[in-house]
């Protein structure tokens, strides 16, 4: 769902996306139905769809557990290096377009070591996609490993020591999937060990589970951003603890919506949240599957939220300030958004 640009009022040409991070984003989660065909046909692996259009129609899934069985059936045509260069290649494109200057790009090994995919497919697929990125989109990049929460702490941990030999190309680890029933706090020795290994942290936390889980993610694996952490704002003394120590929340307003962790945009809380004092980003999510990429994600909350340029501007300098970056990249970044 590409947004229209508005017009410039000088030139009244299409004024470009403001430059942005993209810090939430499943690599995964970008496959859309033209190239699942691709690779379906690539790969020999039929899928139970016949045509683009009704792969199109299951897109729009009634919940939770429809999306998950789409997002893993789909998974099945990544099977080579190429495939997973072609799926992040394809998401750089898109991110081009939509004013992403630089990306922090999630993987769920698990998801693909449990088909039989190594790890080390994955990876190097993934990291020739990024190596040219900056050269062809002009965009920066980062992986963070993802640990699925819904699996055993030991598959974590033994996912890690897989990832050992790539860890030079690995930034920071992350945790995601289902998250109700499954606390951080089941992963406090991977996160250890990421921590010894010199790795950032992230963890999704507060986003269909409790504010505890949030509490958790900070203070039992010691995380440098929260992605989500929505229900923060159900907990007065987490909300304070956030803002003091301007820990990055990465929100996805169109995920939200989809996932029924909100009911209707313009109920969403992120500008109470900006309000308390909270660095918080706007980011796509699984965004060939909740209906946008990171610059749809701007239109679609500035639209039902009425945000206005300032705001918008704060969110983007935000995603720079929240990025893993060194601090002369970041200063260029900023730059631009004061520029634009
Ligand atoms: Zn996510």
């Amino acid at each position: 769902m590409p947004s229209t640009p508005a017009p410039s009022p000088s030139t009244g040409a299409p004024r470009p996306p403001l430059p942005k991070a993209e810090l939430h984003l499943h690599i995964e989660g970008t496959l859309e139905p033209e190239l699942a065909f691709a690779l379906a046909e690539r790969n020999g692996v039929k899928l139970p769809y016949a045509t683009q259009d009704e792969l199109r129609r299951a897109y729009s899934f009634a919940d939770l557990q429809s999306f998950l069985n789409l997002y893993y059936a789909l998974m099945a045509v990544l099977r080579t290096e190429d495939d997973f260069a072609d799926l992040a290649d394809a998401y750089l494109a898109r991110a081009e377009a939509q004013g992403v200057r630089h990306a922090e790009i999630f993987f769920d090994p698990q998801a693909h070591t449990a088909r039989g995919v190594p790890i080390g497919t994955v990876i190097r697929g993934l990291a020739r996609a990024l190596d040219g990125a900056q050269e062809t989109y002009g965009i920066s990049t980062r992986l963070i490993m993802c640990f699925l929460r819904d699996e055993s702490a030991d598959s974590a941990l033994e996912t890690f020591e897989a990832a050992r030999p790539y860890l030079d190309r690995i930034t920071a680890v992350g945790l995601d999937s289902a998250e109700v029933g499954h606390p951080p706090s089941k992963f406090k020795e991977v996160y250890a060990l990421a921590r010894e290994a010199g790795l950032k942290c992230v963890a999704h936390a507060g986003e269909e589970g409790p504010p505890a889980y949030v509490w958790e993610a900070l203070d039992v694996l010691g995380v440098d951003r929260i992605d989500h952490g929505v229900r923060s704002m159900e907990d007065e003394r987490l909300v304070a603890r956030l803002a003091a120590d301007q820990v990055p929340l990465t929100l996805c307003p169109l995920s939200n919506v989809r996932l029924r962790v909100i009911d209707d945009l313009a109920a969403h809380p992120l500008p109470a949240m900006l309000d308390a004092g909270l660095l918080v980003t706007v980011n796509s999510d699984d965004p060939a599957y909740f209906g946008g990429y990171a610059d749809d994600n701007f239109t679609a909350v500035r639209d039902a939220l009425g945000l206005g340029e300032e705001t918008l501007r704060t969110l983007a300098r935000n995603s720079f300030r929240a990025a893993f970056l060194d601090e002369a990249t970041r200063a260029k970044y900023l730059a631009e958004v004061d520029a634009h």
